[in-house]
């Protein structure tokens, strides 16, 4: 597909040239076949613009999406904070935007990536900030508990799901990381709800919250350009982090996740998904189902390792089958956790906690 940049008029059919991917059902398709550039605003739909800007992580991109908005813009999602990317709002703002006021910046959810740059641009543009306030709040809870574990709660909640020696050993220097990645706290918000809907540029936008991921991640979909922005709940080629943290060691995400899947269900098959990762894609249903079959395959292969008591350490093997560094590690067991808890609230198993504190698993 040939890109077109800003302020060029938006593409008439941007859904001509479909293509399947081979490892996708054919019922989902990527009508884009390139990324953005650097510096580059691709036109989607009518007012709508794709923005790319690198990640210093081993997912190493973000898609992030402008809204024509009367005589300026809303921009959904910021970017994590490095001076490249500060660099790129600049230009993009120069000239693909061109020098237009910047209205309001809608962040999905409290991760860096999403949220990193939100306290820059606000002061930068002078925009207003509009989230969900279960993230702001997440994020503020993020700040204080990014430390070097001072109490030790997080080493605690590790060792009792069974960690030891050098890995739990490589926890010890976590910390910091978010703190690194994002520009500040905003000083305020304006709060999103689930339903709320936002008058973008003449077109309403409809709120849709999603639990699991995060707390309450926002997406937005719009009926009459029959767009859903969807940020990292739902992703067109992996499966969104669902974990359970130290802080709350008994949460159910995973049930929180699959039951918010259902809220999307009934939007038209027609719909193209602007996921934070990956390609605009086509398929929303198929992909759902995908989504929901993944986690169902994970309880059948957990069910299996669990007829004998095992800790959560013990079937992150099973699980994660390449070798994990910490930052890997520390994700792959609150996966781990999560998915042993869904199955552990749905009475499928039951949890022992032996004199030492540590909590195995096994079918009852
Ligand atoms: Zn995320």
């Amino acid at each position: 597909m040939r890109r077109r940049i800003l302020p060029l008029p938006p593409m008439a059919d941007s859904r001509m040239h479909t293509t399947s991917s081979t490892t996708q059902p054919a019922a989902i398709a990527f009508p884009h076949e390139a990324w953005p550039g650097p510096g580059e605003a691709v036109a989607v739909a009518s007012g709508v613009y794709w923005l790319r800007m690198p990640l210093p992580f081993v997912l190493n991109h973000i898609n992030l999406w402008l809204l024509a908005d009367g005589d300026g813009w809303t921009i959904v999602d910021s970017g994590v904070d490095t001076a490249q990317i500060r660099d790129l709002w600049q230009q993009l703002h120069a000239a693909a935007m061109g020098g237009r006021p910047v209205r309001r910046l809608i962040v999905t959810h409290f991760h860096p990536d999403h949220f990193g740059l939100a306290a820059w641009l606000v002061e930068h543009f002078g925009c207003e900030l509009w989230m969900t306030a279960p993230e702001f709040h997440m994020a503020e809870h993020a700040i204080a508990d990014d430390s070097f574990d001072t109490d030790g709660s997080r080493l605690a909640f590790f060792r009792h799901h069974g960690l030891r020696g050098e890995r739990l050993k490589a926890l010890q220097s976590w910390g910091g990381t978010y703190r690194r990645a994002i520009s500040g706290l905003p000083v305020g918000f304006s709060p999103l709800q689930d339903g709320a809907v936002l008058a973008i540029g003449g077109r309403d936008w409809r709120v849709i919250t999603g639990q699991g991921h995060s707390p309450d991640h926002a997406t937005l979909h719009c009926p009459e350009l029959d767009l859903l922005i969807s940020g990292d709940h739902i992703l067109p080629a992996i499966t969104p982090h669902i974990g359970v943290w130290h802080f709350e060691p008994d949460a159910d995400p995973i049930r929180l996740y699959l039951a918010s899947l259902e809220r999307f269900a009934g939007l038209p098959a027609t719909t193209l998904v602007l996921p934070a990762h990956g390609l605009p894609f086509t398929g929303l249903q198929p992909r759902l189902e995908a989504l929901a079959r993944h986690h169902a395959e994970r309880f059948e292969l957990l069910l299996s390792s669990c007829a004998e008591p095992r800790t959560a350490a013990d079937v992150l093997a099973s699980m994660f089958r390449r070798r994990l560094n910490p930052h890997q590690l520390y994700f792959a067991m609150s996966e781990a956790i999560a998915h042993l808890n869904y199955l552990l609230c749905g009475g499928q198993l039951v949890r022992e906690r032996d004199q030492g504190g540590t909590l195995r698993f096994h079918r009852p």
